[in-house]
């Protein structure tokens, strides 16, 4: 005979572990568990999840000898307690459970008090003395009971219910007295008659089977379903169901019920922590009708001191479990304990002591906060509990990335409350804190934050013209938008903190002011956001910038990741500071440096315009001399060649545009030598790899509609003068050739701005297309990377140049430009006297060039996937038109799993990286492959990352922790796959 049930003790005594939560289920398999130690765990008994299959294989009904083997467990638990199931004078009462072997919150069902009737309850009144309690618990059992198993709408349990209640003078369950619940009683009973035309069942073995047959149906309830749908759980797993002894912690004052964990979930701190409520079920410490008093004295005399609360009053109102009940505490430390070194690992533990004897209800995992799991992890190593492997593997990435930002001084975060600063909440979009000055507008905040005014930058939303605004704020405060909107995700990619969607602001931008709940901060006043609880605060709020080595347990949890990690990790950085910071965080390279985020600067843009507008011209008068020179040197007895060759000479030498380009890039040469200088020192004998020019010119340019607007108000201005007969300007007025001379300037650069106008300009002239058009811009960076390599080289410090190139597509384009690289690297280096090692390679963010890796890798010496770009250009998105819009249906309709520019995807992106991968290897096998894209700093890419052989992951300086960590993990998942596949 098949065995479909276990008494607690024999589910661990004789399932194997590794098959207790598939047959017992996990709450079943946590029950036998604590029974089997010996702890005090209410007898009871567990159905089997095979038992709950055969169940619906039969067509819904109990497979052959089930009821026998329940009616047998049932006696032996009987004979334990003492009490029989369904004896008039001391009745057994239990608990009917569900519990399959993934939990299900909420999904499933339980009925309490099962065994009660009109006969038992009176059992239940001579037991207890107690009749109210005993009407109580008999007034829930019909009530889950037809609900449940019957399925009978709850309200109209409560409609009644809430009758009695409405007579009462405090309206709550806790004021309905004995007489009461004793006529609710009856008139649930008679609701139940009329629902279901029959009676409620007396006989409790009926309501014991009943029961039973209502959990395993529950399995395939619609919530059921469909939640298990959501998470991929198979259907075929079926329920356990576990059938347990109640015991009661309202039967007076020595009874009780608490829930604790084994360590503190908020600081991780090795102490017991937790609250218990004398006299009460376990269902008033969730609702928070009483105030539940603390375990330890510790706790409490600590609770005490923060309430005002003398010593003499906290012993006698509120003392702890420690106090009041010496010995159920010490027994309950010990299980505590133990059940801690059993499971490894935290425990988030309910109980209830009856008449003074503890019992344990359940155990589980301890959800815990970021701080708590890394030192409870790292604790745990020490103590001998876990290994290393085990602690790396128990914190989650995305976790430790709240600890290393910068945060708000917790107590005067708690005054700023008490003071009423609190303004408003919004959405926790980027997470960090900061605080500084409102500011309105990017440009304000751009020309404030370069004179060193910490500033928030406060928009109702922001686009892609208010970036330059972002880089210079401290944080970012939007009134509309959500996770995924613009502000949001630019501030998560600088590392910024933000809240966005705060709908209770009124921005008013004409006046540089928003107002909340009538207070009204202007531009200027000082604010403080909370970018990891979405708070808006008035005033000043000192903030703590974490540091690594002051973060011991992390540092130390991080120093185990890199022993099992494979994948190296870089950091996107192109400023020596965040470098240094990078390098700090355990960065061993820098990824991507832009190089174009320094032309951004206000002293360099006017030459980068300067050298941007004159690009074309000069470049078509150099590239005219060039052919005219190999005209000259193929025909030399050709007067008319020769004739072209003086012509084209004297064009170069006379172009007012060849010379304003020679100037802008002679002025830039100093100034990005001195930027990379700067990054080869911070970063000291590790490799740096800098990206030469990217972005679509227009960037760097003012925008075209404004230039229009501004010509058109011009030259209206000036026909208005015109009209009026003998105008003569005024004191500080131009007069009216000076205006038709800045007309003629403004017309000029609107010129230029239109013909560098582009359609689609992230697919126009951007990228290595530059390089080919206007080589000089090359030249100068090349230049500028190699003199000040040779610099620093000659001050002791070694420099490991690697040189980038972005948006190629065709190794022809490689060609072209690793000459000119080569060629210049050449001339620095001979000029200098000093050698230099670099690398030259290419970013691979176009189809084309993952397609045809194998050619490029023969030019390339490195590859780095911008999974940025080659997201947009595989799935054809712009990602600023999609985020926040159209991707959010995506994302809804379940099309997309996860925002792809934020997780890579696999499928598609990851397809073509993992090509890309082998196909380069096979040219060149030592080709160093890494990723700058974002999703170099999410742990889901960097799995994949690692699966097709990476040797790096470059991520923002402030996710390096967190790469590291999910770099070990991964290779630590793919190490027990290994293992499992032996
Ligand atoms: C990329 O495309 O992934 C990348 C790193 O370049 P950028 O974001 O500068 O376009
Ligand atoms: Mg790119």
């Amino acid at each position: 005979m098949k065995k479909w049930v276990y008494l607690f003790e024999e589910g661990y005594r004789e399932i194997p572990a590794e098959r207790r939560r598939d047959l017992l289920g996990g709450k079943g398999a946590g029950l036998a568990e604590m029974a089997g130690a010996g702890l005090p765990v209410p007898p009871g008994f567990t159905i089997t999840t095979e038992a709950c299959n055969a169940y619906f294989a039969a067509g819904r009904q109990f497979p052959e000898g089930l009821w026998e083997q329940v009616l047998e467990a049932l006696h032996r638990v009987e004979e334990k307690v003492g009490r029989r199931f369904g004896d008039p004078q001391n009745p057994l009462l239990v608990s009917v459970r569900s519990g399959a072997k993934f939990s299900m919150p909420g999904m499933m069902d339980t009925v309490l008090n099962v065994g009660l009737t009109d006969e038992t309850v009176k059992g239940l009144i001579a037991q207890t003395g107690d009749e109210r309690f005993a009407y109580d618990a008999y007034r829930r059992l019909i009530q889950m009971f037809g609900r449940i198993v019957k399925g009978i709408p709850g309200e109209r349990f409560e409609h009644i219910l809430d009758r009695y209640k409405a007579k009462t003078k405090g309206k709550q369950d806790t004021d309905l007295t004995a007489e009461m619940l004793r006529d609710i009683v009856e008139e649930f009973k008679a609701l139940y008659r009329k629902e279901l035309e029959e009676e409620f069942p007396q006989d409790p073995l009926e309501q014991l089977r009943q029961a039973i047959r209502a959990v395993f149906d529950s399995w395939f309830g619609k919530r059921a379903v469909d939640y298990r749908n959501f998470y991929k759980i198979p259907h075929d797993l079926g329920t356990a169901c576990n059938v347990q002894t109640m015991v009661f912690g309202n039967m007076g004052f020595d009874s009780a019920t608490g829930v604790a964990f084994t360590r503190n979930p908020a600081t991780g701190e090795k102490e017991l922590y937790g609250e218990y409520l004398p006299n009460a079920q376990g269902e008033d410490v969730v609702a928070g009708i009483r105030t539940p008093l603390k375990i330890t004295k510790k706790a409490s005399q600590e609770w005490a001191r923060e309430h005002g609360i003398s010593e003499e009053e906290r012993r006698l109102r509120y003392p702890s479990l420690e106090e009041r009940m010496p010995e159920t505490y010490q027994q309950f430390l010990e299980v505590a304990a133990l059940l801690e070194r059993h499971y490894r690992d935290v425990q988030d533990l309910e109980f209830t002591i009856e008449r003074g004897r503890l019992w344990m209800l359940q155990t589980r995992t301890g959800k815990r906060t970021a701080k708590a799991a890394v030192k409870i992890a790292v604790d745990m190593v020490h103590e001998g509990l876990i290994t290393k492997e085990e602690a790396v593997m128990r914190v989650e990435p995305e976790q430790i990335n709240q600890l290393l930002l910068p945060r708000f001084d917790e107590k005067a975060k708690e005054r700023a409350r008490e003071k009423g600063d609190l303004l408003a909440r919004g959405l926790n979009a980027s997470p960090g804190a900061a605080t500084g000055h409102a500011v309105f507008d990017a440009d304000t905040a751009e020309a404030w934050g370069r004179d060193g005014r910490p500033v928030i930058l406060v928009r109702p939303e922001t686009t892609p013209d208010d970036v330059h605004g972002m880089i210079a704020a401290r944080g970012i405060l939007t009134q509309r938008g959500g996770a995924t909107s613009h502000a949001a995700v630019v501030a998560r990619g600088l590392g910024k903190p933000a809240v966005v969607g705060c709908e209770a602001l009124q921005i008013d931008l004409e006046r540089k002011q928003f107002s909340v709940n009538g207070r009204v901060i202007r531009e200027g006043d000082f604010i403080s956001i909370d970018g990891s609880t979405g708070e808006v605060f008035a005033g000043q709020i000192p903030t703590i910038d974490p540091n690594l080595a002051e973060e011991r347990e992390l540092a130390e949890l991080l120093a185990w990741a890199d022993e099992f990690r494979r994948l190296q990790v870089w950091a996107n950085a192109d400023y020596p500071r965040d470098a240094r910071k990078a390098r700090e965080f355990g960065a061993e390279g820098i990824g991507l440096a832009r190089t174009e985020h320094m032309f951004f600067e206000a002293d360099r843009l006017p030459y980068v315009r300067q050298m941007i507008l004159n690009a074309p011209e000069a470049q078509r008068l150099m590239d005219q001399l060039r052919a005219a020179q190999q005209a000259a040197q193929a025909r030399p007895d050709d007067p008319k060649a020769q004739k072209a060759l003086r012509e084209a000479e004297r064009a170069v030498r006379t172009s007012k545009a060849v010379k304003a380009y020679r100037k802008a890039l002679d002025r830039l040469l100093p100034v990005q030598r001195k930027d990379f200088e700067g990054l080869f020192e911070a970063m000291d004998g590790l490799p740096v790899i800098i990206r030469l020019i990217d972005p679509p010119m227009h960037e760097f340019l003012p925008r075209y509609e404004e230039l229009l607007a501004e010509v058109v108000e011009l030259r209206t201005r000036i026909e208005e003068r015109r009209k009026i007969k003998g105008y003569r300007p005024r004191k500080g007025e131009k007069s009216i050739r000076q205006m038709e001379e800045e007309l003629a300037e403004k017309e000029a650069l609107l010129r230029a701005v239109n013909a560098l106008r582009e359609m689609n300009p992230m697919l126009g002239l951007r990228g290595i297309r530059l390089g080919i058009l206007y080589p000089d811009i090359i030249r100068l960076q090349v230049r500028a990377i190699l003199e000040a390599a040779c610099n620093v080289k000659r001050r002791g410090i070694t420099p490991k140049p690697e040189i980038m190139i972005p948006l190629s597509a065709d190794v022809k384009e490689l060609q072209i430009v690793r000459e000119i690289v080569d060629e210049v690297a050449r001339e620095v280096m001979a000029r200098e006297g000093v050698e230099i090692e670099y690398k030259f390679g290419t970013m691979i963010e176009v189809p084309r060039a993952a397609l045809l890796a194998a050619e490029i890798a023969q030019v390339a010496e490195f590859f780095s996937f911008g999974t940025n770009d080659l997201t947009q250009t595989v799935w054809a998105i712009s990602r600023d038109d999609a985020e926040g819009k159209f991707l959010l249906r995506y994302l809804e309709e379940k099309i997309v799993p996860e925002n792809p520019f934020q997780v890579l995807d696999r499928k598609g992106v990851g397809r073509l990286m993992r090509m890309a991968v082998e196909e380069g290897r096979r040219t060149r096998p030592d080709l160093e492959v890494g990723i700058c894209g974002e999703h170099g700093g999410d742990p889901s890419s960097i799995e994949f990352c690692h699966e097709i052989g990476l040797n790096y992951v470059s991520a923002s300086p402030y996710r390096v922790p967190v790469a590291r960590l999910a770099a070990a993990q991964a290779a630590l998942k793919e190490r027990a796959a290994r293992i499992e596949t032996r």
